[in-house]
């Protein structure tokens, strides 16, 4: 077994010796873990998780993964064009034709690491969701897709002996360096969460995945680990992200007052669920020509408007004309998981709302996922390939992780070692020990949540947006103290990550895809991206610099 070297510790150091491997992978979701698989072939591999259970989103993952499958050409091109619809003219092509053209043969390989799709009569049961022109999505155990793959991948990864799991490793700011003049990623500094010390991970090539940033809103789909932590690291360490206006909220997620915002899957529309308003009136025919399967940022402001007439705090969704058996088959996680809050969706409509579910934006990345800073790729959610435009199409996400996650790292294989990456170059990350109270960080979370969706949601305007950024400046506390405990670093990266999300809601004056301007000046969007790179924190809101 190939171990990662450890340096020797000096008694009483604040800061634990350094680990040194090849590649280090931040994040085991599905990007991550498709990244780690690949590199492993080229050396050894540490994979950083912070907590020390697994709690990706890609776990939560239920509608499935689109792809196509057959190959042939027109199969493929639709696909292509359908994702580009969606994106509404500001994907990157090349991107898009890459995930495409690649994605069948990921699937075909994690089949053959033993994932298994469910069939009918031989057959794969391919799903339908909105945006798509025909059905091409797998799935798995129904709505459970993304806890087959983690598990296909988890298995894959655990037969390599290359590859070293970190649990409980919270990777708190990137290792840079200049060498030669450029700008280069060295390794990570990270939180040991059971010791509350740092260590230095030292690597040839490290590779960004720590997925999404929903829980910047009071209502997201995502679980608690997604608080964009990989896109506040590359922002302090001046790596651009781009297109960071465009969140997509998700339409349907369950509205009661006790229970979380679980997602209900646009594959129940898919089977022909529908949505009725206060008045139990299906209302989205008269909004678009696909109905109950048009894009999700015309499905969410349909759902707001009717719970705005309505004066309801959600509409419903009705799929009990389907017969009970094939919904309790089809769909047996949502099933279970609404049961548990009283609703037997066989027999009554589900109160919805819409619901922050996906960031479109994030580290700016090119077709192989490298960034700006030499020596870092970033994959997955957190990355911005330009797959997804202004609104994803629904199931590309995580076709999406597989299909960079491979291309990461067959490009980091290729780098060739550095010299001696010795530790005593890198500058110690400013720590401090917390001299606030769990409350207060907790008070800040909550606050700007509430912000977020209010003022940064759905519909922003020029006048909620900067209302958004004056609130901000109450909470800068946090960013110019990161004290060194999970909840303060999380509560820095969520303030990071909010304030880049609201430059460039601002920059943007027009509404396309997920960003919906109240105020927005008429006539045809720019299909730019708009691009921005932290340049100072100064004591009110970062200020950032248009790429
Ligand atoms: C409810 C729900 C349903 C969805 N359904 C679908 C679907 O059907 N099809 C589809 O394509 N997409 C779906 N998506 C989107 C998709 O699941 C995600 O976009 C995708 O899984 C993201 O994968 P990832 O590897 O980038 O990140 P994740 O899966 O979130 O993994 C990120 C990892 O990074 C770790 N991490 C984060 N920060 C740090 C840090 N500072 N230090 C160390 N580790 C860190 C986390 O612990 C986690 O393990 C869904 C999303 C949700 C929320």
């Amino acid at each position: 077994m190939r171990h990662p070297k450890h340096a020797s510790a000096e008694v009483g150091d604040p800061i634990l010796p350094h680990a040194t491997c090849d590649f280090l992978v931040i994040g085991g979701g599905v990007a991550g873990l498709r990244a780690a698989i690949g590199a492993s072939d080229s050396g050894t591999v540490i994979v950083l998780n912070k907590g020390f259970a697994q709690a990706s989103t890609s776990e939560f993952a239920q509608g499935g993964i689109a792809a196509a499958l057959g190959e042939e050409e027109a199969e493929l091109q639709s696909h292509v064009q359908d994702t580009l619809e969606a994106g509404c003219g500001l994907c990157r092509p090349a991107a898009v034709k890459v995930l495409v053209e690649e994605g069948p043969r990921r699937i075909r390989e994690l089949m053959a690491w033993g994932a298994q799709f469910d069939k009918v009569g031989g057959r794969f049961a391919l799903a339908q969701e909105g945006a798509h022109s025909h059905r091409r999505i797998l799935r798995a155990r129904g709505d459970a897709t993304g806890v087959e793959i983690i598990k296909t991948l988890m298995r894959e990864s655990r037969k390599r002996d290359t590859i070293h799991f970190y649990d409980g490793h919270f990777a708190v700011d990137l290792a840079t360096r200049r060498i030669a003049g450029v700008p280069t990623c060295l390794g990570v500094w990270a939180l040991d969460e059971r010791l509350g010390k740092v260590r230095l991970f030292l690597a040839r090539g490290v590779i960004l995945a720590t997925g999404g940033a929903g829980q910047v809103y009071c209502r997201t789909t995502n679980p608690p680990v997604a608080t964009g932590d990989g896109i506040a690291m590359a922002l302090r360490a001046g790596v651009d992200v781009e297109d960071m206006e465009f969140f997509q909220f998700h339409p349907t997620a369950l509205s009661l007052p006790a229970a979380p915002s679980f997602l209900l899957s646009e594959a129940m529309r898919g089977e022909g669920a529908i949505l009725r308003n206060a008045d139990a009136k299906p209302f989205l025919k008269a909004r678009h020509p696909a109905a109950e399967l048009a894009p999700r940022d015309v499905v969410t402001r349909a759902i707001l408007d009717e719970m705005t007439r309505g004066r309801s705090s959600h509409v419903l969704l009705d799929l009990t004309h389907r017969d009970a058996a094939f919904i309790r088959g089809r769909f047996p996680q949502i099933y279970a998981t609404c049961l548990r809050y009283g609703i037997d969706i066989t027999r009554e409509a589900i109160p919805v709302a819409p619901s922050a579910h996906y960031l479109m934006g994030g580290v700016r990345s090119d077709l192989d996922g490298r960034t700006r800073l030499a020596r870092l790729w970033a994959v997955g959610e957190t990355a911005c390939t330009g797959v997804h435009g202004a609104n994803r199409l629904a199931s590309n996400s995580l076709l999406e992780g597989l299909v960079f996650g491979a291309r990461a790292a067959q490009q980091a294989g290729r780098l060739i070692p550095m010299a001696s990456p010795a530790s005593g170059v890198v500058a110690r990350p400013p720590c401090f020990f917390p001299h606030r109270s769990e409350e207060d960080y907790l008070l800040v979370q909550k606050e700007l949540r509430d912000v977020m969706w209010d003022d940064v949601g759905i519909i922003r305007s020029r006048v909620s947006l900067q209302r958004a950024q004056r609130r901000w400046k109450a909470w800068a506390w946090v960013v110019r103290e990161p004290a060194l405990t999970r909840l303060a670093l999380e509560t820095r990266n969520l303030l990071m990550t909010s304030a880049a999300i609201m430059a460039a809601a601002l920059r943007r004056e027009e509404s396309i895809g997920a960003h919906f301007r109240a105020d927005a000046r008429g006539g045809k969007p720019t299909l730019r991206h708009f691009g921005f790179r932290q340049t100072a924190l100064g004591r009110g809101v970062p200020s950032f610099s248009e790429r």
